[in-house]
């Protein structure tokens, strides 16, 4: 396809389809795995139906995309087909973006915790390469969820947080908290911190969290050595302000993309947040789609998620989108969802 235009032979977008095993509460109920992995790249999804008399019969709907990885790929190897080829680039003023898309409990948390991490690792070694070393840079984390269209700094006490368009058409995201990352123990404990002040409310961890997008950006920066000494006490005294974003990397572990059908729920709340996540897995697919057709106009405005994207979206940008799915027959509704929704933005 025209579209994936290669550029240091990273694709600009690539949609990756990630299998999850059948759980041991889908075994004790023998649910069936109705998902075939053929190739590398294509699937097949044996969809039950019955027909007016009540016979049954099944439906086959077959699927292919950038990779499909079926429920033996480790997060090894998930890291090396999505993230570890985009890592250089970073270096080179690439903004990307990795996003893990699927109905709760498909894996998408499962798939993206391990991604930031390795991508550290990746990270911190290429600052130490002499070429990197000699030009300061320094690598930088935070982590924010959006939850109900509203942000939240998961690193300062859930501290809700605005943004903010300057002159250049720039987004910022005003007193989100960023913190200089030397080693990946450092980068270990942030995500963890942010982890634990993941929306939970009432309900327990993982109803709530599947509310949210949780947002972890990785960004390399050129620390700009001063020499004045006036300045040089302004350095010290905020050190952010006298780096330049060199490139960045989000990983963003979407809502539940069932959550947007939560429009007609009977409690208020519930549905103002369904439709909040409906708008943003929408408008996701447009910009995705705008960028994939090097549209000029890309639809930022859709959503609060994809306004906090925009500058990932612009000029020289990388998108994954691995979309989970789960291989059980209850779920064949959402799985089909789910890659309509990935070949839509292939
Ligand atoms: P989601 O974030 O989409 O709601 P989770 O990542 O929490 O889903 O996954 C649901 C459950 O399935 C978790 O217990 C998780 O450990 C397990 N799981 C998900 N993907 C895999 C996988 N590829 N291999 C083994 N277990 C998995
Ligand atoms: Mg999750």
């Amino acid at each position: 396809k025209e579209s994936t235009t290669r550029e240091n032979n990273v694709a600009k977008i690539k949609v990756v389809v990630r299998k999850r095993p059948l759980n041991r509460k889908e075994l004790s109920r023998k649910e069936e795995d109705i998902i075939t992995v053929h190739d590398s790249s294509c699937l097949t999804v044996y969809e039950p139906k019955l027909k007016v008399d009540l016979t049954a019969y099944v439906e086959k709907h077959e699927f292919c995309f950038d990779a499909v990885l079926d429920e033996h790929v480790s997060n090894d190897e998930v890291y090396r087909e999505t993230v570890e080829p985009i890592i250089p680039i970073i270096f080179q003023r690439t903004k990307a973006t990795c996003f893990a898309y699927g109905q709760t409990g498909s894996g998408k948390t499962y798939t993206m915790q391990p991604l930031p991490l390795r991508a550290a690792q990746d990270m911190v070694r290429l600052l130490h390469q002499p070429v990197y070393r000699n030009q300061n840079f320094k690598l930088w984390l935070s982590y924010f969820e959006i939850y109900g269209g509203k942000l939240f700094d998961l690193l300062s006490d859930r501290r809700q947080l605005l943004m903010r368009e300057d002159g250049k058409k720039q987004v910022c995201i005003v007193g989100l908290q960023e913190f200089e990352v030397s080693d990946v123990q450092i980068v270990k404990e942030y995500i963890e911190r942010g982890n634990a002040a993941r929306s939970t409310g009432s309900t327990g961890a993982n109803e709530e969290s599947s509310r949210s997008h949780a947002i972890l950006q990785l960004a390399v920066k050129k620390h700009i050595i001063v020499k004045d000494t006036r300045r040089q006490r302004d350095r010290d005294a905020n050190e952010a302000k006298n780096t330049k974003a060199v490139g960045k990397i989000s990983f963003i572990d979407l809502a539940g993309s069932e959550r947007g059908a939560d429009t007609t729920d009977n409690d208020r709340q519930t549905r103002i947040e369904g439709a909040e996540i409906n708008k943003s897995l929408l408008a996701l697919k447009e910009c995705i789609r705008a960028l994939d057709n090097d549209q000029i106009h890309i639809p930022f405005r859709g959503s609060k998620l994809t306004e906090v994207l925009r500058d990932s979206f612009v000029g020289n940008s990388r998108t994954v989108m691995i979309s989970c799915i789960s291989p059980n027959a209850g779920s064949c509704e959402h799985t089909l969802n789910t890659l309509r929704y990935a070949d839509r933005v292939k």
